[in-house]
């Protein structure tokens, strides 16, 4: 089990572990606060923002180098039996029309406690990625190479596709939720440590701009920017991209159909907070046609 965290990532990040493709491994993880906040009188003004969005890694994936694809399968999301919500200050829609709050969730059963109201948790992964291109990136935002995506269709059986930038890939994961909601509006899901085990694997000398996800009926790109227009420009381009190439048409007809079958929606919208916007843009995975990124185990 991988334990060791970093707050960034970066080529220049050392690896704790080499993997071999198709190798299974399992991470020990904080929660985005670095388990600071641990009772409900802990307001998350009072904590130190140096160690937020900490994420277990990075591990170097042998074999992986730039151009490549990294496929990532999520095998397994076990959260703890209490998590975390809060409001993060000049953070979403409803931002400076309520006190800030920590609340505490209890985990029962399998559901969340909501004062009065129990809903069946939903673990999801909200940092996952790799080597940036260039530079590093804070653990808090997203990017082409993942990072803080906060997508809630990141959960147990969904597969994940990453361009890989370094040798090695570089590949980290942490923040998990118990449940989140799209768009994350207060800035937080049901923040809770935990344990995640994937499987990583690697497709040689195959190029995509923004992450891939495949879940049982759809196939996604994450796209993320300071502006909504742009990440949702970027998400739907690379699903484009890959339905020109895998199913054979034009852009034209790949647009229009992504029009009448596509969805796009909201990972992370927490603006006016400095947050990147993360959207993804999916389209349904249909018999008639081989997956938008062909992969064989
Ligand atoms: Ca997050
Ligand atoms: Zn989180």
């Amino acid at each position: 089990m991988i334990t060791e965290y970093v707050y960034n990532f970066s080529a220049e990040n050392e690896p704790v572990k080499k993997v071999k493709t198709g190798e299974k491994v399992r991470f020990k993880t904080l929660d985005c606060f670095s388990n600071q906040v641990r009772s409900e009188d802990q307001l998350v003004t009072s904590i130190d923002f140096d160690r937020v969005n900490p994420a277990t890694g990075p591990v170097f994936v042998e074999g992986a180098s730039k151009g490549d694809v990294l496929v990532v399968d999520i095998l397994e999301i076990d959260v703890e039996d209490k998590g975390f919500i809060v409001n993060l200050p000049e953070t979403g829609p409803l931002c400076g029309q309520s006190e800030t709050r920590t609340k505490e969730i209890p985990i029962e059963d399998g559901h969340i406690v909501f004062n009065d109201v129990k809903l069946p948790i939903d673990p999801m992964v909200g940092v996952i990625g790799v080597a940036p291109k260039s530079g590093e990136s804070v653990c808090g935002f997203p990017g082409a190479h993942g990072g803080n995506m906060d997508c809630n269709k990141i959960v147990e059986g969904s597969r994940l596709y990453l361009p890989v930038n370094a040798e090695g890939a570089l590949f980290q994961l942490g923040d998990l939720h118990a449940k989140m909601g799209d768009g994350e509006i207060s800035g937080a899901g049901v923040e809770i440590p935990g344990e995640v085990e994937v499987k990583l694997d690697v497709i040689k000398n195959l190029e995509i701009e923004w992450p891939v996800l495949e879940t049982e009926d759809m196939w996604y790109a994450i796209g993320s920017d300071e502006e909504f227009e742009k990440a949702l420009h970027y998400a739907s381009k690379q699903i484009q991209e890959l339905i020109c190439k895998q199913y054979g048409w034009d852009e034209t007809d790949a647009y229009l159909y992504m029009s009448a079958a596509g969805s796009f929606e909201i990972c992370q919208g927490c603006k006016p907070s400095d947050l990147p916007v993360a959207v993804r843009f999916g389209v349904p995975k249909v018999k008639e046609k081989p997956g938008l990124i062909e992969y064989k185990e």
